[in-house]
């Protein structure tokens, strides 16, 4: 990735820009042999385990208590001896050892970087970086933005929030290909439309809903977001919707432009898994993370593209590294090689979180699968809303959906056509579903909330 010389500007000799040919950023790792990939990582393990023992008092105690020795860690299948990290475990350690938590291994002197995550509940969650931390987080991006065909001739808007967000650096990463880097980040959707419009950006990142809600609003100020814009790309990340096959198909619709899904956790990268231009699953870069995928409640592994839990063991993090760090995303992994050549496992769908999971009478019910129903069906208009209450001591749900206001059917056939698409996917009907004009359920402009249990008399998140 060194060949081409371009002078630079004032106080850069020469700066140096990625070969655009290259397919690859970082062909070696991309392509290694997956034998190989599991060498890499046991190396990394048995040096990760025993660094976080030697330098990091919560580690060292949990694993004693889980009678770890570091020491022993002879195969890639003693990680499941190691105990698991959550969210939970973070925000306690934080608050016992302020300010960094006593996960963290290495002295504040070392942090250039910290992230923190708002969480819907209370103290936000800091997530450290040492320099190299945030060189390599940086250049792991540069390595998906390349992976969807970024390059130097592109311009991308970064639309993601900078206020402490980790996703906020992740700009830096998409400059390292060469492409402009326009530092939007969460500006007014007429702000935010008018920087596409005006830089001609050929990409930019934002979620789901909002890439939808962004449209939406080009078309009612009188724009034709396929035509009056220049976006080749759009990238997604922070909802299920990007993995979904119908929501996808309806954003690149609206923006006549291919729909990336990335993954990140704010624990750990800005992104940590990304589609490539085969757009069939998302990498996930296994010199960076041990991927296991357990049944959330045996806590075993369950196989390719069955549903478990993604956990996460950082293999390259310094300043706090996760281990068996368990993300609450319900996933489906699959290890078959990609047609695009890379190696590494893909993530090929994100259900939602195991916190979104609806249990109904006894059924797994996840708001992204009636999603794939709504989006699908080209008669609504794709916004949803799912109300989950108790009658007679049973659980009923009920989906609001809106029919699009140039579509004549009448509601009582198109209400049950849905009733019966949505059994079918998710093995329960709803109660009713309920179908409203155009524009009825509020546009969500950063995540939506589209459930309402009434069982816990809360919004669900
Ligand atoms: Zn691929």
């Amino acid at each position: 990735m060194r060949e081409i010389k371009t002078k630079g500007g004032i106080g850069t000799e020469i700066y140096v820009k990625p070969n655009p040919k290259e397919k690859y950023w970082d062909p070696e790792i991309e392509t290694m042999d997956p034998e190989k990939i599991k060498e890499y990582q046991l190396e990394h393990l048995k040096y990760m385990v025993k660094y976080c023992y030697d330098n990091s008092p919560y580690y060292r105690k949990a694993f004693d208590e889980a009678g770890v020795d570091p020491n022993k860690i002879k195969t890639l299948g003693d990680t499941k001896y190691l105990p698991f990290t959550t969210k939970q475990v973070e925000r306690e350690r934080q608050e016992a050892s302020p300010d960094f938590g006593d996960m963290t291994c290495v002295s504040e002197e070392e942090i250039v970087y910290a992230s923190a995550s708002s969480g819907s509940t209370g103290v936000p969650t800091i997530s450290p970086f040492t320099a190299r931390d945030l060189d390599e987080f940086q250049d792991y991006e540069a390595r998906l933005f390349w992976s969807i065909g970024m390059r130097p001739e592109d311009r991308y808007v970064h639309a993601l929030n900078f206020t402490l967000f980790v996703g906020g650096p992740d700009v830096i990463g998409a400059m390292r290909t060469g492409a402009l880097g326009v530092w939007a980040g969460t500006i007014p959707s007429e702000r935010l439309l008018f920087i596409l419009k005006s830089f001609k950006a050929t990409m930019t990142w934002t979620t789901p809903s909002y890439a939808w809600h962004l449209g939406e609003t080009a078309k009612k100020q009188g724009m034709d977001p396929r035509k009056d814009f220049n976006l080749k790309k759009i990238i997604v990340a922070g909802e299920p919707g990007g993995s979904i096959h119908s929501t996808r198909r309806a954003i690149e619709d609206l923006w006549g432009a291919e729909l990336y899904d990335f993954y990140g956790l704010s624990d750990l990268f800005g992104a940590n898994a990304g589609m490539c231009e085969a757009k069939n699953g998302l990498h996930i870069y296994e010199d960076h993370h041990i991927v296991e995928v357990l049944n959330p409640d045996t806590l075993e592994p369950v196989g390719d593209m069955e549903r478990g839990e993604l956990v996460l063991t950082t293999l390259r993090k310094m300043a706090r590294p996760m281990i068996r760090f368990r993300t609450g995303d319900i996933v489906t992994v699959t290890h078959e090689v990609c047609e695009c050549g890379r190696t590494h496992p893909r993530i090929m769908g994100i259900h939602g979180r195991l916190d979104d999971m609806l249990i109904i009478t006894g059924v797994n019910v996840f708001p992204s699968d009636i999603e794939a129903v709504v989006r699908g069906d080209k008669r609504l208009t794709g916004e949803y809303r799912i109300n989950v209450y108790k009658e007679q001591h049973l659980d009923r749900f009920d989906v609001e959906v809106e029919k699009v206001n140039s579509v004549s059917i009448d509601k009582e056939t198109l209400s049950k056509e849905v009733k019966n698409a949505i059994k079918t996917r998710v093995g329960i009907a709803p109660r009713n579903v309920i179908i409203l004009e155009d524009g009825t359920l509020p546009r969500a402009t950063h995540k939506a909330k589209r459930v309402i249990d009434k069982r816990k008399g809360v919004w669900s998140e």
